[in-house]
């Protein structure tokens, strides 16, 4: 099976061509940081625009890099959602005239399925697994019994990880997207600030990281008003320290509780040198695997979601051409329907 996905439910236009699920072959990504820079955050309006700017050429890159004739495509995969609903509709109108054009199945998929399926592009994966997906708009830890088989253990209750991140670098006064930036810091410094941990009910895999952000905010105000400065750095390593602290030990007692044979990191704050760090101390202790996708397969780009849609590929579980874009999509009910 050869895969072309596009992804665009954010603002990253790309498209890639993957074979069996597992072989990239082109995996064209077009970032718009640098646009939406300037207003501190996404703009949806202006999303939208670039992606219907960029498609034609990302497509015809990914098709070049490949090597590949369009007829020799098996199938047409697109980000069906969650997202941005406008930049989610660029990415499925594209798909369903490919796929129409050339006769082929079209299949939707679940973005944080791709996410999670990144990992294939890379391991040999081994059920059950618990996912921890930290993105830009999630935080959750899924359990995967069987391939695209997904259920949801826990999630946040407020902000995602990304998300606090980026409002702790925005009030830091650093440039968006500010994760990266945060994790510099904090790599750059001696001692972090103390700051709370939110841990929840005992036996709970939710997360919250509204009063950590709101904390950090208070630190910052308090410093301003006395005229004091706190080194950014010390505030970076505080703030990633209780992030990493609540994200490690829950994916842990997650991972022993449902009997996984692997633990799968996924999404964009997967990148975070911290959270890779204390989870490969964590896991080599307890002897439990830990995969992790490369840092470009991290963030958004459309190799994952081919990799998910082979999934249903495989299952012969395809779309129908008037498939819609969706920008609230339960991950539990994309699973296989074969498998479950
Ligand atoms: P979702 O996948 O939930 O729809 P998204 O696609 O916008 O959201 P991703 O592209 O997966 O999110 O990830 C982007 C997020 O990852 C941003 O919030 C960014 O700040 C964060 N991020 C990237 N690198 C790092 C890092 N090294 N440390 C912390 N956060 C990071
Ligand atoms: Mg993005
Ligand atoms: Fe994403």
């Amino acid at each position: 099976g050869l895969i072309l996905a596009v992804e665009t439910s954010c603002d990253e236009t790309s498209v890639a061509i993957v074979e069996n699920g597992m072989i990239v072959r082109s995996n064209v990504v077009s970032s718009q940081v640098e646009t939406h820079k300037r207003y501190g955050g996404v703009v949806p309006e202006i999303a939208s625009r670039q992606h219907v700017e960029s498609i034609t050429l990302i497509l015809e890159q990914a098709v070049e890099e490949a090597g590949v004739r369009l007829t020799d495509l098996s199938a047409v995969a697109v980000t069906q959602g969650p997202g941005l609903v406008g930049a989610l509709l660029v990415g499925v109108v594209a798909a369903k005239t490919l796929a129409s054009a050339l006769r082929i199945p079209l299949i939707g998929v679940h973005h944080i399925a791709g996410h999670i399926y990144a990992n294939a592009l890379v391991h040999r994966l081994e059920y059950p697994f618990v996912a921890l997906v930290v993105s830009g708009g999630h935080t959750e830890l899924v359990e995967v019994t069987s391939p695209g088989v997904f259920r949801i253990l826990g999630q946040t209750r407020d902000d995602a990880a990304g998300e606090a991140y980026d409002k702790v670098a925005r009030a830091m006064g650093l440039p968006y997207p500010g994760g990266p930036h945060v994790d510099k810091l904090a790599g750059e410094a001696g001692e972090g600030i103390v700051l709370p941990r939110a841990w929840l009910e005992a036996d709970s895999f939710d997360f919250s990281f509204s009063g950590l952000k709101s904390a950090v905010l208070a630190v910052l105000n308090q410093a301003s008003m006395k005229g004091e400065t706190i080194e950014p750095q010390r505030i970076a390593k505080g703030f990633q320290e209780s992030v990493v602290e609540v994200l490690v030990e829950k994916a842990i007692r997650a991972a022993k509780a449902r009997g996984a044979r692997q633990l799968l990191l996924a999404g964009g704050v997967a990148a975070n040198r911290g959270l890779r760090a204390a989870l490969e101390e964590r896991c080599g202790r307890e002897r439990l695997p830990l995969l992790a996708p490369p840092l470009s397969l991290c963030t958004d780009n459309a190799a994952m979601i081919a990799a998910a849609a082979y999934l249903k590929w495989e299952r012969g579980e395809l779309s129908s051409l008037d498939l819609k874009a969706e920008p609230v999509l339960s991950l539990e009910a994309w699973s296989v329907q074969s498998g479950a």
